[in-house]
């Protein structure tokens, strides 16, 4: 037997550490590099009283109700589904678009045969991705969808990724649908929440355990050592039996077979004395130079009763630059087909060890959404508990 070591505090390691601390009574290593827990969706709150999602808005939505379960453990969550404008020619379009925005767009009248051909064409369905749109072989509906992609899709997807449309993975593309009805929730999950006291308050709980030691502000890598003759870890000089981690996986083997490119953000925040900013709680920006998108916190606190003003924060998408002044936090992968290679080969430098488990969006280099990032690392869990029974 050795170390269990825990690299990171998202929700892949924390649920992870949580998980062998109290189903297999083990000890558990938590090494997070940061000053605090909770990874990308830590929030605090500031000064005004209002709280704030330090690395960009959360939401929490699924179709698996046991995922919602499973939080509540460890803490109250509240339903909350997010709602969200485009604005678009210097005017507010509703986003996802639907056909209250093909109405915006084109006036009633003109919006008439575009509405029954989309209701016709693709029947049965609630929601279809812009670019399938742009495929349709209706005349109409490939007019409208090319519009759609002009004006709004191509301009805010590559200022978000960084590189063509067309480089861009097929499945991140499709995340941005339109929905064939008047439906208004921005995502449409059948279970959408948020946690009444924050994401953090519901990580310090679930890390709160007699078998889990946190070591914040701790850089695992200046403590991970490889024996690549023995095929043996050791961390801190001490044997470890089980590695599991959720940073970027280049990093983790010292970039040796290249960088894998990740996107940052650069947020910028202002206080306003208002109570209310903006006209919902985000505000997507396809046509403005840089910026992506504005959010109003204090339309999604729980209880905002002690809070004066709100606060703003708009984001800048910019290449992940680990030495960086800004930018210096990888936020989403960017999955190409140039990418995936390089991915693959650090995936086979894991596999010649053994006793390395990767979970999560950087380690896996996947862009997971919280509810697919927490079945993960629940089904993650199942197999080292497999392992580690075997082991004993
Ligand atoms: C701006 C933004 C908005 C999002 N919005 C949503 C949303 O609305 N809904 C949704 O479902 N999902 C959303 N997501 C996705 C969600 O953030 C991820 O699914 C989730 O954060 C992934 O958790 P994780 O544990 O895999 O990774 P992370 O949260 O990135 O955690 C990894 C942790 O590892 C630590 N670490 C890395 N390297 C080391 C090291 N060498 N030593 C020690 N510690 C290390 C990091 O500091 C970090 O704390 C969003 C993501 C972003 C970036």
């Amino acid at each position: 037997m050795g170390e269990i070591i825990v690299v990171g505090t998202g929700f892949s390691g924390s649920i992870l550490a949580r998980k062998i601390a109290e189903e297999l009574d083990r000890k558990v290593i938590v090494v997070e590099k940061r000053s605090h827990i909770g990874g990308n969706m830590y929030d605090e709150y500031d000064e005004h009283g209002i709280l704030i999602q330090k690395y960009g808005p959360h939401f929490l939505n699924t179709n698996k109700y046991f995922i919602i379960k499973f939080l509540k453990q460890y803490g109250e969550l509240f339903p909350h589904c997010t709602k969200l404008l485009s604005y678009l020619d210097k005017r507010y379009i509703r986003l996802p678009f639907n056909f209250e925005s093909v109405q915006q767009l084109l006036g009633a009248e003109q919006s008439e045969t575009i509405i029954n051909k989309l209701r016709k064409v693709f029947f049965g369905r609630d929601r279809v991705p812009v670019l399938e749109l742009v495929d349709c072989k209706d005349e109409d509906i490939n007019r409208f969808g090319t519009f759609l992609f002009e004006k709004a899709f191509k301009t805010y997807t590559s200022k978000m990724w960084g590189i063509p449309v067309d480089k861009i993975d097929k499945y991140v593309l499709d995340r941005v649908p339109m929905a064939l009805n008047y439906d208004e929730r921005y995502l449409n999950k059948d279970f959408q929440y948020l946690p009444k006291n924050g994401f953090t308050d519901l990580f310090k709980n679930m890390l709160d355990h007699p078998n889990i030691d946190v070591m914040l502000n701790t850089d695992a890598l200046e403590y991970i050592t490889f024996d690549e003759n023995a095929k043996r870890i050791s961390y801190d000089g001490k044997n470890v039996e089980l590695l599991i981690f959720t940073g970027a996986i280049d990093e983790l083997f010292n970039l040796k077979y290249g960088s894998l490119p990740y996107r940052s953000l650069d947020i910028h925040y202002e206080y306003h004395k208002d109570n209310s900013v903006l006209p919902t709680e985000i505000i997507s920006f396809p046509q403005a130079d840089g910026k992506t998108r504005s959010t109003e916190y204090r339309k999604i606190m729980y209880d905002d009763r002690n809070v004066s003003g709100s606060v703003v924060a708009t984001e800048y998408p910019l290449w992940y630059d680990k030495n960086a002044e800004v930018g210096n936090i990888p936020y989403y992968p960017v999955v190409t087909e140039e990418s995936n290679s390089i991915y693959e080969k650090y995936r086979l430098e894991v596999e010649k060890y053994g006793n390395i488990v990767l979970c999560g969006r950087l380690a896996e280099y996947k862009y997971y959404n919280m509810d697919i990032c927490i079945e993960h690392a629940l089904e993650k869990f199942e197999e080292i508990r497999k392992r580690l029974e075997e082991s004993k």
